[in-house]
């Protein structure tokens, strides 16, 4: 039985004193259930974060990592880094690292290696842009990003890897992607999967929807057989909001 994963994604937003006012307000609501909730916030905040959702069942996840140890990579986190604040997940390749900041499905999948030889859980971000969609590109787009993403880890790595599916033209736009457009794409993810690990690890791999997510819509979503999962942006930012997607 896969186990609903809802996540939340900050990007750059709020401040540490911001953060910690949502960790304070969203406590009062959040009671802990069957669902596994994480904050996946900025840097800076994630110490504060692990720290004020500490006993509460709440999970916190970093957004990016870099693939190496350490080094003279001015800028970047490491694995290490994020461990020894008590972070349990780290986003991967998100689509606007994608678009702004390089990432290809090569260093996606140096970074899954290196969360997987942390301990920390990736949660691997694919989807096509509009003008694949429109082209009828898009589920050759995504399975090559899932297959390069994926590429050389373990089955065992795979059935605790996070994928969410994340269209373009979704995220940040209120355009959510129809229930049956999500379920066709994750569906597909998962045959993906199924291709290359076997029925036994596909069937544990949970797969999120992401982009434009919002409280009226998530239990649509949520009841497709394939989602298992939402990773939430803009409605994550306000405790009401974020914990009425939880309890879909
Ligand atoms: P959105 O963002 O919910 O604001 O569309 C989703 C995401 O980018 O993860």
């Amino acid at each position: 039985m896969r186990k609903p994963f809802i996540a939340g994604n900050w990007k750059m937003f709020k401040t540490t004193k911001e953060a910690l006012e949502f960790a304070r307000d969203f406590r009062k609501l959040y009671r802990p259930s069957d669902v596994t909730v994480a904050i996946c916030a900025p840097f800076t905040q994630l110490s504060a974060l692990t720290e004020a959702f500490s006993g509460s069942g709440v999970k916190v996840g970093a957004q990016n990592m870099h693939f190496e140890e350490s080094g003279a990579f001015t800028g970047e986190i490491s694995a290490d880094m994020l461990t020894e604040i008590g972070v349990d997940y780290v986003i991967i390749g998100h689509s606007e690292r994608r678009q702004y900041f390089g990432e290809t499905d090569e260093t996606v999948n140096k970074k899954l290696h290196q969360a997987f030889a942390h301990n920390i859980a990736p949660i691997m971000c694919v989807g096509e842009v509009l003008a694949q969609r429109d082209a009828g590109q898009a589920f050759d787009v995504v399975k090559a990003q899932v297959e390069g993403g994926v590429a050389g880890l373990s089955a065992d790595q795979v059935k605790h890897l996070v994928i969410a599916y994340e269209p373009v033209w979704a995220i940040g736009t209120g355009r959510t992607a129809t229930p049956d457009q999500a379920q066709e794409m994750c569906a597909h993810i998962r045959r993906v999967i199924e291709t290359l690990y076997g029925s036994e690890v596909s069937e544990e791999v949970i797969i999120q929807y992401g982009g434009s997510v919002k409280p009226n819509n998530a239990s649509e979503l949520m009841n497709m057989e394939d989602i298992d999962g939402a990773l939430v942006g803009g409605a994550s930012l306000k405790p009401e909001d974020f914990i009425q997607i939880v309890e879909f």
